[in-house]
């Protein structure tokens, strides 16, 4: 009898803690993940919302598996869920996955391997597996697995893993049908459970087990210096090791696509050396005219952006205040300067920037997702005004075609047929939602740039 009354007491003390922890995570999410504010955030216009809702937008980086959300469902705090997305018009989602996390003390001026890790202390908030660093980034592929197949089966819009150049194709074809669905490729960012002497087979059998399991973005590491790379916030920032170009080469012969985001810059010099196919820097900031509270350390040089570029790398413009300072407009003049050193040597302006929001990434974005409009407002209103063929590239097109060309099937053939039937929309909009006395603005033939109903568009020309 007593061991009965124990294991109630027992029962009842675990379903309080279960709930604390619970209750402790969805406030600690809120606090980690608010949005800065910027009182000279235009408004967008009529023809700014009949323009964005045309686009095909894709977006390189959230952190949003990190917490414990729904996907699936609207959420009052956060940045993320496929609600706020469909709001946004995103079409095109990267949910990334974050192992290790350092706490960085204010008498740290870089990441020591040892630093505390605010990964492990989310993983147990959530009761997910806490001490083994690669068991946290399986199980976070469950979870958005898992959201994936439930969207299937409830009714609302649908979540789907993004594999193949044939599954960008479908998501591009159900879009353009009007279908309310957004796609979601699977990145790690940071693979910290590849040991330093490693042998060459198992690292290549680890990033085959992520490709297995449905990731296609593979960052080598995050802030902390790791087995396969120096970090550009670790202590000793070395470049790749080499496991990392194991990793690397491998990750590339599945049909991954390459992230270099938080690479050292030894790193970031080899990796170029390395890499044959088109890469990313999924989410960063630029180093020239960094003001506070931009952090240079973070960001990349003139010359990084030079080799990136020349390279045929494609940087994810981030949307935070540390990437690129206090202003929202400040994310277009950066895509607009790393444009101007495409064309510097001889590339063309809009091919090399994308959305790299880092949304859910303990930041505060300066735009939110579900009010994407207010971008593409400020690049129709940038002097010069980006034309809506650049738009269209920097929005979702790059980001299209990086993914049609290196996941398996893809081919830049293949990237250029997909990506630009996705954003030849002349008018991607859900069936409005009827409101009382609200009217509908209406499209005027012509009256928006880039929204006429047949639409065609000379790329030469608009370049
Ligand atoms: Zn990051």
């Amino acid at each position: 009898m007593a061991i009965c009354w124990a294991a109630w007491a027992a029962s009842l003390v675990y379903r309080d803690y279960a709930a604390w922890l619970y209750y402790w995570a969805g406030r600690y999410d809120q606090m980690m993940n608010p949005y800065g504010v910027d009182p000279d955030a235009p408004e967008p216009s009529a023809e700014d919302r009949a323009f964005h809702e045309s686009l095909f937008i894709a977006d390189l980086h959230a952190d949003t598996l990190n917490w414990a959300r729904d996907p699936l469902e609207r959420s009052l705090f956060g940045h993320v869920d496929v609600p706020r997305l469909l709001d946004g018009n995103v079409a095109l989602q990267v949910f990334s996955i974050v192992t290790r996390s350092p706490v960085v003390l204010p008498w740290m001026n870089c990441v020591t391997p040892h630093a505390p890790d605010r990964a492990a202390l989310l993983a147990l908030l959530h009761g997910r597996p806490v001490f083994d660093v690669r068991d946290r980034a399986f199980a976070r592929i469950e979870r958005f697995i898992e959201a994936s197949a439930r969207s299937l089966v409830v009714e609302g819009p649908e979540l789907r893993l993004i594999r193949t150049a044939d599954d960008l194709e479908r998501l591009v074809d159900d879009r353009l049908a009007g279908q309310d669905v957004v796609g979601g490729i699977l990145a790690v960012e940071g693979a910290h459970w590849i040991a330093a002497d490693a042998e060459p087979e198992e690292v290549q059998r680890e990033v085959q087990d992520l490709y297995d399991a449905g990731v296609r973005l593979f960052a080598p590491v995050h802030r902390f210096d790791n087995g396969l790379a120096g970090s550009n916030e670790g202590c000793e920032r070395y470049g790749l090791t080499p496991q990392g170009r194991v990793a690397l080469r491998e990750a590339e012969a599945l049909g991954m696509v390459v992230d270099l985001a938080h690479l050292s810059q030894a790193g970031i010099r080899e990796a170029l050396d390395l890499l044959e196919e088109p890469f990313t820097v999924s989410h960063t900031g630029i180093r020239a005219e960094c003001e506070p509270p931009c952090r240079q350390a973070r960001n990349l040089s003139d010359e990084e952006l030079e080799m990136i570029v020349q390279a045929g790398g494609l940087v994810g413009v981030g949307f935070w205040p540390q990437a690129v300072g206090p202003s929202v407009w400040r994310i277009v003049e950066i895509m607009a300067y790393i444009g101007e050193i495409a064309e510097s040597l001889n590339l063309p302006r809009s091919r090399y920037t994308a959305f790299g929001s880092d949304y859910d990434g303990s930041v505060a974005p300066l735009v939110e997702v579900g009010h994407l409009s207010v971008l593409t407002a400020i690049m129709r209103r940038h002097t010069p005004p980006m034309t809506p063929d650049g738009i269209r590239d920097v929005a979702g097109r790059n980001t299209c075609r990086l993914f049609a060309q290196v996941l398996p099937g893809g081919s830049p053939a293949r990237a250029a047929e997909i990506c630009d039937r996705a954003a030849s929309a002349t008018i991607f909009i859900r069936p409005p939602e009827e409101k009382d006395g609200e009217e509908r603005l209406p499209l005027l033939p012509g009256g928006a740039e880039g929204v006429e109903a047949t639409e065609q568009v000379d790329p030469e020309e608009e370049e």
